[in-house]
C-alpha cells in the first residue's frame, strides 16, 4: 500500500522540504542534470512502520493510518536510516517521532513567517498521550462449569473453604450450578450441592458470542467483585452498583495507606464528615470514597475493567442520604472530577484494589483459571487542541502520573475538598 499523493504533498509542504530531523537542516530537493531537473531527496518514513513487524510497528494504525501524514515524517536518507536502525528503536519512539515532526514543521512556519489562512483564535493542536479510568484483563479463566444443583436459591449454598485464599463466586441459572471451580471433582466447593457427575464445561470464550450467555457470565464477574472488595472492606451500595467505604466505629472518621507510584506511602480519608472551613465546625453529612467497578467486552476477546470514581453520601456514617436531598452539591462535586482530580482517584484505587502490586487478581483455584487484571493504566494518543492553559499538566507520559497526583493531593483537591466551601448555599440548606 502507498502513502496517498495528497498525503505526500501535505507532508512535503508542511515540511518546508527540509530534513526534520534537528540540526539537519538538509534541503530535500537538489539541482540535477537537463535531462532530471530535479533530484528527491527526502523520504517520507514512517513514524509506526507500514508492518506490524517494521521499527515501531507494534500499534493499534490500521495499515490506511499507517500511510496518512499524521504517521509519516520527511526525513534525508541518513536520518531515515538512523530512525530506523536496530540500536535506535528505543530512543526514537513514536510519541519522540511525533515531537520532533511537530517542533520542526512550527518552525518551518515561523521562519517562512507567512500569513495564516485559518482563523487565529483555534488553539494548535498537539500530540497527547490520555490516559483512561480503564484497566485490563490480562488472563479469564478458560473454562466455566455448570452441574445440577439441588439448591434454588443462592443463598442455600455455602461453599467450602477448600485452598487458602481461593475465591467461590457462582449463580444459579436453569437448575445448575455455575462456577469457574471444576465441579467435575468431587473435592471442589460446591459438592455438597452439585451432581459432580453431571458437571458440563464450557470455554469462557464460547460464553462471550452467546449473548444470553454472556449476561450470566458478567453476572459471575460482578459476584467475583463482590468476593475482592468483601476482602477489602468495602460495602456494596445495591441501589447503585457500586462499593463504598463504612467507618470502622460510628462517628470516627477514617483512613486507608496507600502506595502512589513514587513509592512513598500516604493515606488517604476514605471516610469523613466534612468541616466548614471558616469555623471548623462539622457539617451534617459524611462523605465515603466510593467506587463503581464495571467488567465489559471491547474488540476480539479483550476484557476491560472500568474504575469510575464515586462519593456516597450520609448523614452519620451509615443511613445513605437520597440523591433528592443532596441533589446539587453531590452532582457539582463530581463534575469536579476531572483530569488530574480523576486520575489521582483512579490511582489511589487501583492501588487500593491491587493491595500495591502490578495487578488485581482474583484467585479461582488453578493458574489457568485465575482472573487477573493489569493495574498499568490504558493509555491512547490523541491530537487535539490539548488542555486548557490552566489544567495544563503533564499528561504526557507515564513516569509523570506521580507528580500529577501530588500535585492534585497538593491544591488539597482530594483529600479534604468540601464542596459547600465554595458557596453553593442552597444545597447546603438542603442538608440542614
Ligand atoms: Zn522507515
Ligand atoms: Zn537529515
Amino acid at each position: 500500500m502507498a502513502v496517498p499523493v495528497a498525503q505526500q504533498r501535505k507532508l512535503t509542504q508542511r515540511s518546508g522540504n527540509i530534513c526534520a530531523f534537528p540540526e539537519c537542516g538538509l534541503l530535500l530537493t537538489a539541482q540535477g542534470t537537463p535531462e532530471d531537473p530535479v533530484v528527491v531527496l527526502g523520504e517520507m518514513a514512517h513514524i509506526v512502520a507500514e508492518s506490524p513487524n517494521g521499527p515501531r510497528g507494534d500499534s493499534p494504525l490500521t495499515p490506511e493510518e499507517r500511510n496518512r501524514y499524521e504517521n509519516l515524517i520527511l526525513l534525508c536518507n541518513q536520518h531515515h536510516q538512523l530512525i530506523d536502525s536496530e540500536g535506535a528503536l528505543a530512543k526514537y519512539t513514536v510519541e519522540r517521532l511525533h515531537a520532533m515532526k511537530e517542533a520542526h514543521e512550527q518552525r518551518i512556519e515561523r521562519r517562512l513567517g507567512g500569513r495564516s489562512n485559518v482563523s487565529s483564535d483555534l488553539p494548535p493542536m498537539v500530540n497527547d498521550t490520555v490516559y483512561s479510568n480503564v484497566l485490563p484483563v490480562t488472563q479469564m479463566p478458560r473454562y466455566i462449569y455448570g452441574a445440577p444443583c439441588s439448591a434454588r436459591r443462592e443463598n442455600e449454598v455455602r461453599p467450602a473453604a477448600t485452598s487458602a485464599g481461593m475465591m467461590t463466586p457462582f449463580i444459579l441459572r436453569e437448575g445448575r450450578l455455575w462456577a469457574f471451580q471444576d465441579l467435575r471433582d468431587t473435592s471442589n466447593p460446591f459438592a455438597d450441592v452439585v451432581a459432580c457427575t453431571e458437571t458440563e464445561r464450557f470455554s469462557t470464550k464460547e460464553w462471550w458470542t452467546d449473548p444470553d450467555r454472556l449476561g450470566w457470565y458478567v453476572a459471575l464477574l460482578n459476584r467475583s467483585l463482590n468476593k475482592l472488595t468483601g476482602r477489602l472492606g468495602l460495602r456494596l451500595d445495591h441501589d447503585h452498583h457500586r462499593y463504598y467505604f463504612e467507618p470502622e466505629a460510628a462517628g470516627v472518621e477514617r483512613s486507608v495507606p496507600y502506595r502512589p507510584l513514587n513509592a512513598s506511602r500516604a493515606t488517604r480519608s476514605v471516610v469523613w464528615q466534612p468541616k466548614k472551613r471558616a469555623t471548623g465546625e462539622a457539617r451534617n453529612y459524611w462523605l465515603h470514597r466510593a467506587v463503581s467497578l464495571r467488567f465489559f467486552l471491547i474488540g476480539d476477546n479483550q476484557w476491560c475493567l472500568s474504575v469510575r470514581p464515586e462519593l456516597r453520601v450520609t448523614s452519620d456514617g451509615f443511613e445513605s442520604i437520597q440523591a433528592k436531598y443532596i441533589g446539587r452539591q453531590v452532582t457539582r462535586k463530581k463534575s469536579r472530577l476531572f483530569n488530574h482530580d480523576l486520575l489521582g482517584e483512579v490511582q489511589f484505587w487501583r492501588d487500593f484494589l491491587g493491595r500495591s502490586t502490578p495487578r488485581i487478581f482474583f484467585p479461582f483455584g488453578t493458574d489457568r483459571q485465575n482472573l487477573i487484571v493489569s493495574t498499568s493504566l490504558s493509555s491512547g494518543q490523541v491530537r487535539w487542541p490539548g488542555i486548557p492553559a490552566e489544567h495544563d499538566m503533564p499528561f504526557k507520559n507515564v513516569e509523570y502520573v506521580d507528580d500529577l497526583f501530588t500535585w492534585a493531593e497538593a491544591e488539597g483537591l482530594s483529600e479534604d475538598d468540601d464542596p459547600a466551601d465554595e458557596g453553593d448555599e442552597d444545597a447546603e440548606e438542603m442538608l440542614r
